[in-house]
């Protein structure tokens, strides 16, 4: 097979060609990592899309001739991992300054169980420090650039596992997602993204942001693609407290019609402050869910408005916590000749994190400060309670939700790092689906002024088997036209 021959197999048809003896797993690593280290060779010239890949295929990739059996489903198929997932041995930064170089003696359950499935890790993607921003901009290591037009971000904070499944420069990735970090970038990169339910991955060895919310998912080129990631990477880990066992096995989607499914599109995320050339692919891909046989219609996410404003308080509050480890003192970076303990940590922590976690930092610790407690967080958390309300509600009425993934197409690098709150809305219609711990999808439904725009659908908890079938379905119907190869 030649190598664009190769380039032009989702992973799942590659996993099938190496079952089938047609395509040797070693041949597929090399044909990716020539790719992946051409684009890390070339620094502010490529999509600095990796902070690390494998210098050659692992001896278990060359060696394994029988590759692609029921026992190891993946067998072959190489995987580009966030750098945020703790991977044994190999740089795990998320990021961030003041994890430089950090070495794991562990690696994460979502890595491990798809390495247990057959999967080889091809590179660590360049991620928004500890996954907080939605351009990739916020990266020690550089931003990444959106392969559809250079001059633009590919979205965050899982920006380099977007742009590598999207230029071809890995078959697949791993991300995660606290507020749309999945979603958000696969909608910028015009490719599939899935948030699972809020447990249907362990969260073990994942450097935690904010860990009521975090969820590992996959970034893929197809839907067929995330089912098949997503089924491997499920599970019950007695290690992350908050992991469940899935209550069915996952299966991999193949409807075609949509008859009998109704769709509900929420006012509140469908109207002000949507880009007019979203709404309109959104619109039309709504025409497209009518015509497999879906029913549309409307349903009210009353408190959805209120969720960023909930989401800024939560989420700052649980990272000042989770960060507060990064003190210099048992590992990654650790200031210079400091004059006592407490300047040590001032400047280690001042060096070593970033602006935006900085400003993080700061916000959470205030909201969970005495005194406050109950105002900020406490308030927030009754936002949450009721934002889950109103989704069990709509849910009563209709079996998903659709919006767009994103309120604009890919914008230009440094247009809003200026303006938080501007890069915060960025997640509008994602954070409410995170707060309420659901799972969603972002699906690619059309280009507007060239670049791609995200649908995406949402469901009730652990509804990703129906989930993926629909996805499926309009995945078909929506015949994107933007292959990986053509960017
Ligand atoms: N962009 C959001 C933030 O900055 C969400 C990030 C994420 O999902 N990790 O917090």
């Amino acid at each position: 097979m030649s190598a664009t021959d190769i380039l032009e197999l989702t992973a799942s048809a590659a996993a099938a060609e190496i079952a089938a003896g047609s395509l040797s797993a070693a041949e597929l690593f090399d044909v990716y990592q020539e790719r992946a280290a051409a684009d890390r060779a070339a620094g502010d010239h490529g999509l600095n899309c990796f902070t690390w890949v494998a210098e050659s295929a692992p001896e278990a990739v060359v060696a394994d001739k029988t590759a692609g059996n029921g026992a190891r489903p993946l067998a072959g198929v190489p995987l580009a991992v966030k750098d945020l997932f703790c991977t044994e041995g190999v740089p795990s930064q998320s990021g961030s300054r003041i994890l430089e170089g950090y070495l794991p003696p562990y690696t994460a359950s979502a890595v491990s169980r798809l390495s247990a499935a057959g999967a080889s890790l091809l590179a660590k993607t360049n991620q928004d420090e500890f996954a907080m921003g939605s351009s990739n901009e916020n990266s020690a290591y550089g931003p990444v650039r959106n392969p559809w037009d250079r001059s633009r971000v590919p979205g965050g904070s899982s920006g380099g596992s977007a742009a590598a499944v999207a230029a071809g420069l890995a078959p697949w990735a791993l991300g995660t997602d606290t507020g749309g970090s999945i979603r958000q970038p696969a909608a910028l990169c015009g490719i599939v993204g899935l948030k699972p339910t809020y447990g249907a991955v362990s969260r073990y060895g994942m450097i935690a942001f904010a860990s009521s919310l975090d969820q590992a998912g996959p970034l893929t080129r197809d839907v067929g693609d995330a089912a098949l990631l997503l089924r491997e990477m499920v599970g019950r880990d007695e290690r992350d407290a908050t992991s469940l066992q899935f209550p069915h096995p996952i299966e991999l989607p193949t409807a075609e019609r949509l008859d009998g499914v109704t769709f509900g599109v929420p006012e509140e995320l469908t109207g002000e402050g949507i880009e007019a050339g979203v709404l309109e692919s959104f619109h039309a891909a709504l025409d497209r869910a009518r015509d497999l046989g879906a029913q549309v219609r409307e349903v009210h996410l009353a408190h959805a408005p209120h969720a960023l404003s909930a989401y800024y308080v939560i989420a700052p509050a649980e990272a000042s916590s989770n960060l507060a480890r990064f003190d210099g003192v048992r590992y990654g970076y650790r200031a210079e000749e400091p004059r006592d303990l407490l300047d040590m940590y001032t400047r280690t922590r001042h060096d070593g994190f970033g602006a935006e976690v900085r400003r993080r930092i700061m916000l959470g610790t205030y909201a969970l400060s005495s005194g406050y407690y109950d105002a900020y967080y406490g308030r927030a958390q009754r936002v949450r309670t009721k934002i889950s309300e109103d989704f069990r509600t709509a849910f009563a009425a209709v079996d998903f939700i659709l919006t767009p993934t994103a309120p604009t197409v890919a914008f230009g690098l440094g247009e809003k790092t200026g303006d938080p709150l501007s890069m915060y809305l960025s997640d509008y219609c994602t954070v409410p689906m995170s707060l309420a711990g659901i799972p969603a999808i972002s699906i690619p439904c059309g280009l507007s002024r060239g670049l791609p725009v995200g649908l995406q659908v949402a469901g009730s908890a652990f509804s990703e088997n129906r989930l993926l079938d629909v996805a499926h379905a309009l995945e078909g119907a929506l015949a994107f036209d933007g292959s990986p190869a053509r960017v």
